[in-house]
């Protein structure tokens, strides 16, 4: 084949795979064009997760109609005049290349009208081809509205998510220009239904309530501008970044923005991170959003054609800049004493009393105290009519006195100088469990046989790892028969799943083994029975009388471990009577 330039029609189609990804690449590019226009309002809509269907409407300053086909032209912009320019770009754009790229993969309608004129235009492109243009009535500002999106870049269309998952997207971005640009009113609807909207107050904090929900927000703390160091340039980060309690399993909630753009940089990410050193769980991120403001000429926004990636001339200052202005915040700010500093760690006070050598009575689970009407008995303990164990472990925690419960999920107790929020699963799994263990240990596991039995068919890496821990399963009290092909019939299983599917259970705990996630130090026969108490441990949600949590509480003040479930997670939060003091303002 010869060498020859391509067409023009090629190329477009080749530069906008770089910057239109997906239909919230569109939804980005269309609304930060909005901005740069000077915007109040943006207003946002999208069907068919935006393959159908993307309108994005702004009362900005419009397009002059002699300028309308230029927009749509390849290398086209009003936002930048020579190269000096690129040292000091302040608006969004720049690179005259989105109009051009999302009209070469969709049919696009733009009707604009700028505030110097009278009449507006309408344009409409197909595939890059300009189809029609006519003047047309319209308000001061932009509407373009982009259909059919990749209709003639198949491979594209194939490779998006699913609608879900696309309309989650859009949500992301229209959320991170709304916070960029908190002074915008922005409303965004997805399949015909407004899913956010905010006023444009000019207010951050007001902007996460309508992204983020007032219940997170509640627990972010405002982050403002450091003194910044003589010897290195000027770098502003303010913003929040949530209290140490509220944090997440991923780093996608640090949303950053420098000099108002997005960015993903994972360095900077890090630095957010590192600034909860010993203060998150491992493994654990906070949820973020800075504003990050330096000089123009400081960074480089020029790498990447959507700007996931910025480039600092000093990029340790800046990092040093995020991770000062965040510690401080967490440091100052947060709620002394938090409600979860001293949760999981009981005042001295409470050591165990000396072991006594006691029976354990079940009237002590209901005390005096005991609300007049309390149903007891409903909640059925299994293991509730077995002999008590002489040896009664003593009592990890004090006696404490159920209040209530909240939720249906969370029980309230009382003990001496303390408040208590027990979560009623993850109790009750810490209870099961130490009394399976127990059980397990002296030979004594108890089992529920199947008059029928129940046939259980396997995918075959499920039933290699059934095989594999036949020993185990059968040690902790399942009784397995082969019964043809990767199908096993269940004879018995272990009392606590008594009621439960036993299919899902030995679904649930091959998975278990094959993840292997779990604490090294636990042997096979203790993850099978963590995940057999989770499967049979009360449930959130169950509504539970006065006499039932007592019950609970009483079993849990005698664990071993009261203070994790089976999976390391906390089963209580404790709250001082000094805390409480604090918060009121008493001391
Ligand atoms: P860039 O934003 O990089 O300049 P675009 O292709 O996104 O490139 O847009 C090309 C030009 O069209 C812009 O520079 C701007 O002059 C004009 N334009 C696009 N969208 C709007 C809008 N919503 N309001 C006013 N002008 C717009
Ligand atoms: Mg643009």
């Amino acid at each position: 084949m010869s060498i020859h330039i391509l067409p023009e029609h090629v190329i477009s189609k080749i530069a906008a795979g770089e910057v239109i990804e997906r239909p919230a690449s569109v939804v980005k590019e269309l609304v930060e064009n909005a901005l740069d226009a000077g915007a109040n309002t943006v207003t946002v809509e999208a069907k068919n997760g935006g393959r159908r269907f993307i309108r994005v409407a702004d009362d900005g300053a419009g397009i002059s109609a002699a300028e309308v086909e230029l927009a749509v032209a390849r290398h086209a912009t009003s936002k930048l005049q020579s190269a000096d320019d690129l040292a000091r770009i302040e608006t969004l754009g720049f690179r005259g290349e989105a109009l051009a790229s999302i009209a070469a993969v969709s049919y696009l309608t733009l009707t604009t009208r700028s505030r110097d004129e009278a009449a507006g235009t309408t344009l409409r492109v197909q595939g890059g081809e300009i189809v029609e243009k006519n003047p047309a009535g319209a308000p001061a500002g932009t509407v373009i509205t982009v259909e059919n999106l990749f209709y003639n870049v198949p491979a594209r269309l194939e490779f998006l998510k699913s609608e879900a998952t696309e309309r989650r997207r859009i949500d992301e971005v229209v959320t991170r220009c709304a916070m960029a640009y908190p002074a915008v009113r922005f409303i965004l609807r997805q399949e015909g239904r407004e899913s956010f909207r905010t006023a444009g107050t000019g207010d951050l904090g007001d902007v996460l309530v309508d992204g983020l929900g007032l219940d997170d927000v509640k627990q972010m703390l405002p982050v403002v501008p450091q003194q910044s160091r003589p010897d290195l340039p000027p770098v502003q980060v303010r913003g929040f970044t949530s209290a140490p309690q509220l944090n997440r399993a991923r780093r996608s909630h640090i949303t950053l923005f420098v000099n108002g753009r997005h960015t993903s940089d994972t360095r900077l990410t890090h630095a957010v991170v590192k600034a909860y050193h010993t203060l998150l769980p491992e493994g654990r991120a906070p949820i973020a959003v800075l504003m990050i403001t330096l000089p123009a000429e400081q960074v480089d926004v020029n790498v990447h054609p959507t700007n996931a990636e910025v480039r600092f001339r000093h990029p340790d200052a800046v990092f040093a800049a995020v991770q000062r202005a965040v510690r401080a915040a967490v440091l100052d700010q947060a709620p002394a004493p938090s409600v979860r500093s001293g949760a999981f760690s009981a005042p001295d006070v409470w050591a165990a009393p000396p072991a006594r050598k006691q029976r354990f009575d079940v009237s002590d689970a209901q005390p005096a105290m005991d609300l007049p009407g309390a149903e007891p008995g409903r909640f059925t303990d299994p293991t509730r009519d077995a002999p008590e164990p002489l040896d009664v472990p003593r009592r990890t925690l004090p006696m404490l006195r159920v209040v209530g419960q909240v939720g249906a999920s969370y029980i309230i107790a009382e003990g001496p100088a303390s408040v208590y929020l027990i979560d009623q699963h993850a109790a009750h799994e810490r209870v099961l469990f130490e009394r399976f263990m127990a059980q397990h240990e002296a030979g004594e596991q108890m089992v529920q046989h199947m008059l029928e039995g129940t046939a259980v068919e396997l995918d075959r890496a499920s039933a290699a790892l059934l095989e594999e821990h036949m020993g185990s399963l059968a040690q902790i009290g399942f009784v397995l028969e082969p019964f043809g092909d990767r199908t096993y019939k269940v004879r018995a299983v272990p009392e606590i799943l008594t009621g439960q599917d036993p299919a899902e259970a030995l679904r649930l705990i091959l998975a278990d083994m094959e993840s292997g996630n779990a604490p090294a130090e636990q042997t096979v026969e203790a993850r099978m029975a963590a995940r057999a108490c989770k499967m049979g441990a009360i449930k959130a949600g169950q509504v539970l009388t006065h006499a039932e949590m007592q019950a609970l509480i009483r079993q849990l003040e005698r664990c071993a471990n009261p203070k994790t479930c089976p999976h390391g997670r906390p089963t209580l939060v404790q709250i001082t009577s000094e805390q409480l003091e604090k918060e009121f303002g008493r001391r």
